[in-house]
């Protein structure tokens, strides 16, 4: 809980903003809040982080050098992070020594599985139906329970779809329990929900409570990678005020200061269930940057510093395509000839994060696709060979 002067604390451009990890998403904040007048520093393991290129200092060392994140919390007025995975120690020891004004609480909430769908439960939001699992036994008595398939998940470290085991047989659970078993963390076996679609709402909120959402966008996954955000989701009106009523509602429940990613799954029957929460800017809001009113980093820096925050209105559909490894130079190549041919249905926004190896499956950039409406974006994305399996 934030305490009562906290509230009111707002920090204003000229301060200092500290960020944990030097990634993406840390750059993308930096780039918007120092034109918001707002001074970076970083701290990421990896000289010449994608953070630190336009950060005014970065500081290289790992996330739980103590010493580090103490040289961190003295260079910056406020301290936020681009990962999740904070140690605890060091959110404890930066929570003492500067000011986080996202507190230790939600980044507790969110890297477990478990303690992350109580919280969503705990303000009135669905989840998969789910159970912890502590044994091989258990695990086959829930399966049969659940029925096939049902998911079994790791509560700490998975991403991407890392982490997790779809159980298509009773005859697999020994192994899939043996296998992820091995993470040493809990484990949780959830329903399988055959979702229609996938999509995700990012909400903001301020130290004084204040709370917006961003218009929830449609996500499409290749390789358990976002590849596509779609924006407007092309799914009824009243499920998307809905998606974004859940994730204001989650915000509020959950207390949060800063961004919210709200992660869900859509079914064909129009109900909602929540999968994840990611307390930070999220890949699926990258969309906001040229599409919105206000972009999420942006927001985030306005949330933080307990700023007004800034409208969140689509200005244009859009549709975000990541860009990978092995997607970058054909796409530079594919967008330098398609500028050769008049398209003014199309205006391609192209962002790339710095990062020097171009390895298959890592995320060098995006693009985000302004265009009439979503159909020509994605047929511009779909008339190249380049994003085909
Ligand atoms: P996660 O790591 O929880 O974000 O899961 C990665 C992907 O796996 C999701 O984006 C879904 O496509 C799929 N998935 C995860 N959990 C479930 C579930 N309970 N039912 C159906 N698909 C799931």
């Amino acid at each position: 809980m934030l305490s009562e002067a906290n509230v009111n604390k707002t920090i204003l451009p000229g301060a200092t903003i500290g960020v944990l990890g030097g990634g993406q998403l840390g750059r993308m904040l930096a780039q918007a809040g120092s034109c918001m007048g707002y001074r970076f520093v970083t701290l990421d393991p990896t000289p010449d982080a994608p953070c630190g290129q336009v950060a005014a200092k970065q500081i290289v060392a790992a996330y739980h050098d103590a010493d580090a994140a103490r040289e961190l919390a003295n260079l910056a007025d406020v301290i936020t992070y681009e990962f999740e995975n904070v140690d605890a120690g060091v959110a404890e020891m930066l929570m003492k020594e500067s000011y986080v004004p996202q507190g230790s609480q939600l980044l507790y909430t969110t890297q477990h599985r478990l303690r992350e769908k109580r919280a969503i439960e705990a303000a009135g939001v669905r989840v998969a139906p789910y159970e912890q699992i502590e044994s091989a036994g258990q695990l086959r008595a829930a399966v049969e329970r659940f029925g096939t398939p049902c998911v079994l998940k790791t509560a700490t470290g998975g991403y991407d779809g890392k982490g997790q085991w779809v159980i298509r047989s009773i005859e697999e659970t020994d192994e899939a329990f043996a296998t992820l078993s091995q993470a040493k963390t809990e484990l949780v076996l959830e329903q399988f929900i055959h979702f229609d679609k996938e999509i995700s709402v990012i909400a903001a909120r301020s130290p004084k409570g204040e709370v917006k959402a961003f218009p929830a966008a449609e996500n499409v996954h290749v390789n358990n990678i976002l590849h596509l955000s779609i924006v407007p989701a092309r799914v009824p009106a009243d499920v998307l005020a809905k998606a974004e009523q859940l994730a204001v509602q989650i915000a509020e429940g959950l207390g949060v200061v800063g961004l919210i990613a709200v992660e869900m799954f859509l079914t064909k029957e129009g109900e909602l269930f929540v999968n994840e929460l990611a307390p930070r800017p999220h890949n699926s809001g990258h969309y906001t940057m040229e599409a919105c009113q206000t972009s999420q980093f942006e927001q985030h820096v306005r949330a933080i510093c307990n700023l007004p925050l800034g409208p969140t209105a689509l200005m244009t559909p859009v549709v975000m395509v990541n860009l990978l490894g092995e997607h970058v130079d054909p796409a530079v190549q594919y967008i330098a000839q398609e500028q050769q041919k008049d398209h003014p249905d199309v205006t391609v926004k192209l962002h790339l994060y710095g990062k020097q190896e171009a390895k298959k499956g890592r995320k060098m950039g995006h693009l985000n696709l302004l265009a009439g409406n979503v159909e020509k974006a994605l047929a511009w994305v779909e008339q190249s060979d380049i994003w085909k399996q």
